[in-house]
């Protein structure tokens, strides 16, 4: 029979309104998708060179586990220049995707009895990973008005002597919004004074607006920096989500243990897509820019927008490629009660497919991913405006 650890993860509660989706694409209904967690855009080419370079020469066999030295001494420089966090070979695991690395890290740290804290809304993976662990996930809600960033006593009520960390995402998905540093720091010093671990997902890094800055937790003291695992990858900066290339940087007891683990899971990530991530971090980055002002411009675009829809308000956030409107106002119409009620009216009604804040953790959002073209924003918007003002 199945495990009692398998049985507790749950399925993705998105995936009612992705399947509704896809059978009304089936039957011809053209259907906006706002529901997507990948930028539209292509890789950049001087990357696909680089993996088309390696299969000619032939680099396709087993690399070392935790990636080639080629690799890591480009992750090693990207975080140093961009991050100002100075590590060695023996902090840096690459993975199958930033998402492996933090099954890694879950791996190595929790089991059971341990705590795990994690703010809501937050990305669907984490309460799972450490559920299969056989950890406890501890929720600690966050506000709208703070930002959706965890607040200090907030934080402090959750600890208990079985806390064994904290996971943090800055730019957050869902929300969009990214941590100051003074909140940071805050973090970083209950942790330090509680003997807890930070996670931190940094995927969204280079997805940044408004001249804002990221601003890596690891980097505010070697204290907090030996107590945190930074994780990152090239999915999101350089529209590489099918590629598979992931990356942790931490102490070296964690680092060399999630080595252990992975040795005996996938192996190396694939030598190919390892030639081209090196490419993607060490060529020129215009690519990157040019993708993020795209970003920029939808975002203003569709905060604008719905803003003007009755019953929505949308605080304008500074990160990654999702908006996360409150959609308070327009719950009990119409026997719609929930955001996930509602996201299967959107989706029936208007066809728009969008994912309820609910599979978020948090009621009264709604997500809406501006990965698409300033067309099909244009087309989508519309729709959701005509829809909310046939509810009473
Ligand atoms: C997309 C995403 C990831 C995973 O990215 P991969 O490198 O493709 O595995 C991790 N965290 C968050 C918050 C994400 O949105």
């Amino acid at each position: 029979m199945i495990a009692e650890r398998a049985k507790k993860v749950k399925p993705s509660p998105t995936l009612a309104v992705d399947s509704k989706a896809k059978e009304l694409k089936a039957k011809g209904f053209d259907v906006v998708n706002f529901g997507v967690g990948e930028p539209d855009f292509d890789t950049p080419e001087h990357i696909k060179e680089a993996a088309i370079k390696a299969i000619r020469d032939g680099f396709t066999k087993y690399t070392p586990v935790g990636g080639i030295d080629e690799l890591k001494e480009a992750i090693i420089e990207k975080l140093e220049r961009d991050n100002g966090l100075k590590y060695g070979k023996e902090n840096i695991l690459v993975s199958c995707g930033a998402k492996h690395s933090l099954y890694n890290i879950a791996q190595a740290l929790f089991g059971p009895g341990d705590e795990v804290i994690i703010p809501s809304p937050y990305w669907v993976s984490y309460p799972d990973q450490v559920l299969i662990n056989d950890a406890q996930p501890v929720i600690v809600e966050t506000k709208e008005e703070n930002d959706f960033m965890v607040e200090p006593d907030a934080l402090k009520e959750k600890i208990t002597p079985r806390t064994k960390a904290i996971i943090i995402n800055s730019p957050s998905n869902p929300t969009g919004f990214i941590y100051t540093k003074k909140a940071l720091e805050e973090i970083a010093e209950i942790a330090l004074k509680n003997n807890i671990y930070i996670i931190s997902d940094e995927i969204y890094e280079k997805l940044i607006y408004d001249g804002e800055k990221h601003i890596s937790i690891a980097s505010l003291s070697e204290e907090v920096k030996e107590r945190t695992i930074v994780v990152n990858g090239l999915s999101k900066s350089h529209a590489m989500t099918g590629w598979r290339i992931g990356y942790a940087a931490g102490p070296v007891e964690i680092i060399k243990t999630m080595t252990k683990i992975q040795s005996q899971s996938t192996s190396n990530p694939t030598s190919i897509a390892q030639k081209a991530a090196v490419a993607a971090l060490k060529g020129p980055q215009d690519c990157v820019e040019k993708m993020r002002q795209e970003f920029e411009k939808r975002r203003d675009y569709l905060v604008k927008e719905l803003n003007n829809i009755a019953g929505v308000s949308c605080r304008m956030p500074k990160g990654a490629f999702y908006v996360f409107p409150n959609v308070n106002k327009v719950l009990g119409k119409n026997g719609i009660n929930s955001s996930m009620d509602l996201s299967i009216y959107l989706l029936e009604k208007a066809f728009v497919a969008l994912v309820p804040g609910s599979a978020f953790g948090t009621e009264g959002y709604i997500r809406i991913s501006y990965a698409t073209s300033m067309e099909n924003l244009a087309k989508g918007i519309e729709r959701i405006r005509k829809s909310l003002e046939e509810l009473r």
